[in-house]
């Protein structure tokens, strides 16, 4: 089947869909997007990824390219043009097309792209087996708390972890771990507490992890949002990560060793079922 893209207000097919090659976003990386996972043809936390979409455009002064409800309209107008069942939703938004300038351009007009993606979120491979990661300095600008469009970085890491056989990099500053090329990231002590990043410029305030918090508390797990540090992970009973699209992955192996007894652990598998149940229910 063919894919049908939506750009500037048309749904057109893949190969028909084009961008200005003055778009700033293409230019300068200067958009921003959110990526919203499909279950059973619905939406899982579409208010959140609004919430952050808003956040973000505002940070770089830019404006919304039309009203939520519309927004709503057309992810559901994609879900249903690609008989999307399972998958994703990108959705990009730049500052528009303008004669290259480092000055934001006075007047230009948002370019609003959307595609979908299909994928087994629920039934994921790497949610049977784990994740293994490793260590990678995190060498990203200062303002990761914005969700921009300028991934290289996450990509070259992502590229190093591949290249020493793992599945993704867990990105370290000063010793201490911000989050996962694509992800959030969390460890669980010995005595069972579950430790995250506390939300900063440092990270990405993920969809995810504001809902996977949530479970937890319901749960009675004990967290504590801080920093942690490589070592304090090397030790750690089990590990996970969160993303939009990979749920809760656990982590089972950290710079080649292996957590407990390097299968996804109790924790990770618990919120996993718990969000994915949480998902299936609240979803739009
Ligand atoms: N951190 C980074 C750097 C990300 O790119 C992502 C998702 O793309 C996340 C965290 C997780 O955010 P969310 O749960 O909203 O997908």
């Amino acid at each position: 089947m063919e894919r049908i893209v939506y750009v500037n207000g048309e749904y057109v097919p893949e190969q028909e869909a084009k961008v200005s090659v003055f778009d700033r976003g293409f230019l300068f990386a200067d958009g921003v997007y959110e990526v919203t996972a499909v279950l059973n043809g619905k939406l899982v936390d579409f208010d959140g990824h609004m919430r952050r979409l808003h956040r973000s455009l505002s940070e770089l002064q830019m404006a919304m390219p039309c009203d939520e409800g519309e927004l709503l309209a057309i992810h559901r107008a994609m879900i249903e043009k690609n008989a999307l069942v399972e998958g994703m939703i990108y959705m990009q938004i730049t500052r528009g097309a303008a004669d290259r300038d480092f000055t934001f351009p006075a007047s230009a007009t948002p370019t609003l792209v959307m595609f979908t993606q299909t994928r087994s979120i629920i039934d994921s491979a790497q949610a049977k087996t784990g994740v293994r990661v490793v260590t990678v300095e995190d060498l990203r600008w200062g303002r990761r708390d914005i969700k921009t469009v300028q991934l290289l970085y996450p990509s070259m890491a992502k590229m190093i972890a591949q290249g020493k056989g793992a599945d993704d990099a867990w990105l370290v500053q000063d010793g201490m771990v911000t989050e996962g090329t694509s992800n959030n990231t969390y460890i669980v002590t010995a005595d069972g507490t579950i430790v995250t990043r506390d939300l900063s410029h440092d990270i990405l305030p993920g969809i995810t992890r504001a809902a996977v918090l949530r479970c937890a508390r319901e749960l009675q797990m004990k967290v504590e949002e801080r920093a942690f540090s490589v070592e304090e992970a090397l030790a750690a009973r089990e590990a996970f990560s969160s993303s939009a699209t990979g749920f809760v992955s656990p982590v089972v192996e950290i710079d080649g060793k292996a957590l407990g007894d390097g299968q996804p652990g109790p924790v990770a598998r618990r919120l996993r079922q718990v969000y994915i149940e949480e998902s299936l229910k609240a979803a739009i």
